[in-house]
Protein backbone atom coordinates (compact mmCIF):
# COMPACT_ATOMS: atom_id res chain seq x y z
CA UNK A 1 0.00 0.00 0.00
CA UNK A 2 1.39 3.73 -1.17
CA UNK A 3 2.03 5.83 2.07
CA UNK A 4 2.65 9.04 0.37
CA UNK A 5 1.94 10.79 3.69
CA UNK A 6 5.14 8.68 5.27
CA UNK A 7 6.85 10.79 2.49
CA UNK A 8 5.69 13.99 3.40
CA UNK A 9 6.41 13.31 7.09
CA UNK A 10 9.83 12.16 6.10
CA UNK A 11 10.26 15.55 3.32
CA UNK A 12 8.65 18.00 6.02
CA UNK A 13 11.21 16.62 9.06
CA UNK A 14 8.53 15.27 11.17
CA UNK A 15 9.20 12.02 11.04
CA UNK A 16 11.42 11.60 13.70
CA UNK A 17 8.98 13.17 16.10
CA UNK A 18 6.40 10.27 15.00
CA UNK A 19 9.44 7.65 15.84
CA UNK A 20 10.10 9.12 18.99
CA UNK A 21 6.66 9.67 19.94
CA UNK A 22 5.83 6.03 18.86
CA UNK A 23 8.97 4.89 21.01
CA UNK A 24 7.73 5.96 24.19
CA UNK A 25 3.71 4.78 23.41
CA UNK A 26 5.75 1.13 22.54
CA UNK A 27 7.93 1.25 25.43
CA UNK A 28 4.86 1.53 27.51
CA UNK A 29 3.24 -1.34 25.97
CA UNK A 30 6.74 -3.22 26.77
CA UNK A 31 6.72 -2.09 30.74
CA UNK A 32 2.83 -2.84 30.85
CA UNK A 33 3.41 -6.65 28.99
CA UNK A 34 6.55 -6.99 31.37
CA UNK A 35 4.85 -6.24 34.67
CA UNK A 36 2.04 -8.80 33.76
CA UNK A 37 4.52 -11.43 33.01
CA UNK A 38 6.56 -10.98 36.06
CA UNK A 39 3.80 -9.96 38.41
CA UNK A 40 4.15 -12.75 40.37
CA UNK A 41 7.88 -11.83 41.16
CA UNK A 42 6.99 -8.23 42.47
CA UNK A 43 4.91 -7.32 44.96
CA UNK A 44 1.49 -5.97 43.80
CA UNK A 45 2.67 -2.21 44.84
CA UNK A 46 5.73 -2.82 42.39
CA UNK A 47 3.32 -3.80 39.35
CA UNK A 48 0.77 -1.19 40.40
CA UNK A 49 3.61 1.69 40.61
CA UNK A 50 5.17 0.14 36.75
CA UNK A 51 1.92 0.35 35.52
CA UNK A 52 0.88 3.67 35.93
CA UNK A 53 4.55 4.79 35.14
CA UNK A 54 4.03 2.56 31.92
CA UNK A 55 -0.10 4.37 31.15
CA UNK A 56 1.74 7.88 31.61
CA UNK A 57 4.97 7.58 29.57
CA UNK A 58 2.47 6.51 26.89
CA UNK A 59 0.10 8.96 27.33
CA UNK A 60 3.24 11.88 27.07
CA UNK A 61 4.17 9.70 23.76
CA UNK A 62 0.69 9.62 22.20
CA UNK A 63 0.63 13.50 23.49
CA UNK A 64 3.48 14.61 22.56
CA UNK A 65 2.83 13.16 18.89
CA UNK A 66 -0.29 14.64 18.84
CA UNK A 67 1.43 18.03 19.55
CA UNK A 68 4.69 17.73 17.67
CA UNK A 69 4.02 16.47 14.37
CA UNK A 70 2.76 19.52 12.28
CA UNK A 71 2.93 21.11 9.49
CA UNK A 72 6.03 23.21 9.11
CA UNK A 73 4.90 25.59 7.45
CA UNK A 74 0.97 26.77 8.76
CA UNK A 75 1.55 24.17 11.82
CA UNK A 76 -1.29 22.31 11.26
CA UNK A 77 -1.33 19.52 13.65
CA UNK A 78 -1.47 16.39 11.34
CA UNK A 79 -1.10 13.70 13.55
CA UNK A 80 -3.73 15.03 16.14
CA UNK A 81 -6.01 15.56 12.57
CA UNK A 82 -5.94 12.04 12.19
CA UNK A 83 -6.60 10.73 15.08
CA UNK A 84 -9.45 13.80 15.94
CA UNK A 85 -11.28 13.90 12.77
CA UNK A 86 -13.16 11.28 10.90
CA UNK A 87 -12.11 9.90 7.28
CA UNK A 88 -14.10 11.86 4.76
CA UNK A 89 -13.91 15.19 7.34
CA UNK A 90 -12.32 17.59 5.17
CA UNK A 91 -9.81 18.66 7.54
CA UNK A 92 -9.01 14.76 8.48
CA UNK A 93 -5.55 13.95 7.74
CA UNK A 94 -4.08 10.17 6.48
CA UNK A 95 -1.07 8.76 5.52
CA UNK A 96 -2.45 8.90 2.35
CA UNK A 97 -2.45 12.47 2.07
CA UNK A 98 1.28 13.52 0.38
CA UNK A 99 0.28 17.39 1.13
CA UNK A 100 -0.99 19.90 3.87
CA UNK A 101 -4.84 19.82 3.67
CA UNK A 102 -4.52 23.32 5.28
CA UNK A 103 -2.06 25.08 3.43
CA UNK A 104 -1.08 22.50 0.45
CA UNK A 105 2.99 22.37 1.95
CA UNK A 106 4.22 19.11 0.42
CA UNK A 107 7.64 19.88 1.19
CA UNK A 108 9.05 19.83 -2.24
CA UNK A 109 10.30 23.32 -1.64
CA UNK A 110 7.95 24.57 -4.23
CA UNK A 111 6.13 27.91 -3.15
CA UNK A 112 2.64 27.71 -3.68
ZN1 LIG B 1 0.08 23.39 6.33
Amino acid sequence: MAMPGKELLIRSGQNGKLWFGGALVCLSVVILGAAGYLARDFSSTEVFVASILATIIGAIGFAYTCRSVRCPKCGTRWFWRMVSKRPGDPRHWSIQHDSCNECEYDGRGGAR
